[in-house]
């Protein structure tokens, strides 16, 4: 099946009843038969029908064998790396989201595994943080909010060559326009929050896995530590899914417009996006991802300019968050990124005239409209 068909046929959930929406399964527990004749399913923290479609569903769009759903994105993040021990190390993309960055410098560091932020998109630094604890490389593509691309194809041989752990954190191209497992990954990382649920009311993680020994570790993991994703957070997440297709594809559309809309503007002195041609890695998402995303970065000529337009956005929300139906504009260096150190983040460019702009599905001229009464 093509990906929008398993979009919104993914799991092919059979309920006997004939209902075609797949039932929200309301129970914590679940009666079994006999000692003898035990339910598949037992208590909601292992394993309940609902998030079992969520669950599916996904796997099959990343062409996995495997997919558990989370309460989060950081609590997939947070049990993933249950599976490695004290003194592992860990090579991560450096401009990654500030959330992923916290979770590793606080409480991975604390349990004892040492991190390398380096540039991925750079393979030599690659290969040369490798070290003989190393276990695994950590990649978001394209970057928050900078977005550099990474080529998960040529990390995945350095990899293989050196039996190391490739994880993708594909939250911002989706299984839609990037499927990681495909090109050599082992893990794909997903803030369902994100465009999978897509309509920015829910939070919701996915883990999805190539290998079942790992895949089943993990359960095992999960099931202990108890951040599932809740019955009707599945169903809203299956809900979002069926529609992932037609929003990728809208809110490209209008991202594209919006970008040479920014081009051209006098107060916007750089434009960040990872479907311009002069954008790093632009070679790499061409030939490994089937569309470039909604995500845009661009700087502004002053921090007055970001102060008063935040305020001025009638239809364009200034609040965190992406990938859902309604564009929404943030500040990275207060908001998603406020924890990174000031000198790191001036280094990498989040300074304080720096824009994210999540493109909605609404129309693109009505967006550019309130983008250009915004900037004025
Ligand atoms: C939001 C986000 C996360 C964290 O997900 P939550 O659902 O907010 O916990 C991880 N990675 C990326 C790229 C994100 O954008």
């Amino acid at each position: 099946m093509k990906k929008e068909t398993i979009c919104v046929h993914g799991s092919s959930y059979s309920e006997p009843s004939g209902a075609l929406s797949t039932p929200i399964y309301q129970s914590a527990t679940f009666r079994h038969k006999g000692v003898d004749e035990i339910n598949l399913y037992s208590y909601s923290r292992l394993s309940n029908p609902t998030r079992s479609a969520v669950e599916s569903t996904i796997a099959n769009l990343e062409n996995g064998i495997d997919a558990i759903a989370f309460s989060t994105g950081l609590a997939a993040i947070t049990v993933l790396f249950e599976n490695f021990s004290p003194n592992d190390h860990i090579i991560a993309t450096e401009d990654l989201y500030g959330g992923s960055i916290r979770l590793f410098r606080t409480i991975s560091q604390k349990n004892g595994l040492k991190f390398s932020f380096v540039d991925t998109s750079n393979l030599d630094l690659v290969k040369k943080s490798i070290t003989k604890n190393t276990k695994a490389i950590f990649v978001e593509t394209p970057t928050n909010p900078m977005m550099i691309v990474s080529s998960v194809s040529k990390i995945a041989k350095i990899a293989k060559e050196h039996n190391l752990m490739l994880i993708v954190d594909n939250t911002f191209l989706t299984p839609y326009f990037l499927q990681p497992l495909n090109l050599g990954a082992a893990i794909v990382v997903h803030s369902g929050t994100k465009f999978l649920g897509g309509h920015n009311d829910t939070l919701a993680g996915f883990l999805i896995f190539k290998d079942k020994n790992l895949a089943d570790n993990t359960r095992i993991i999960s099931k202990t530590i108890g951040a599932c994703l809740a019955p009707f957070d599945s169903w809203l997440l299956l809900r979002g899914i069926k529609t992932l297709g037609l929003r990728m594809e809208q809110s490209q559309k209008n991202a594209v417009k919006i970008v040479n809309f920014l081009k051209t503007h006098k107060k916007v002195k750089k434009v960040f996006y990872a479907g311009l041609k002069d954008s790093k890695g632009y070679d790499d998402i061409k030939k490994e991802a089937t569309g470039f995303g909604s995500m845009i970065s661009f700087e502004v000529d002053s921090f007055d300019t970001v102060q008063k337009a935040l305020k001025n956005f009638k239809m364009i929300s200034f609040a965190e968050s992406l990938g859902g139906t309604e564009t929404l504009i943030t500040f990275p260096a207060n908001q998603t990124h406020g924890d990174v150190p000031k000198l790191e983040r001036d280094k990498r460019g989040i300074n304080d005239k720096l824009l994210r702009l999540s493109v909605g599905i609404e129309n693109a001229d009505d967006i550019i409209a309130d983008l250009k009464q915004g900037l004025e």
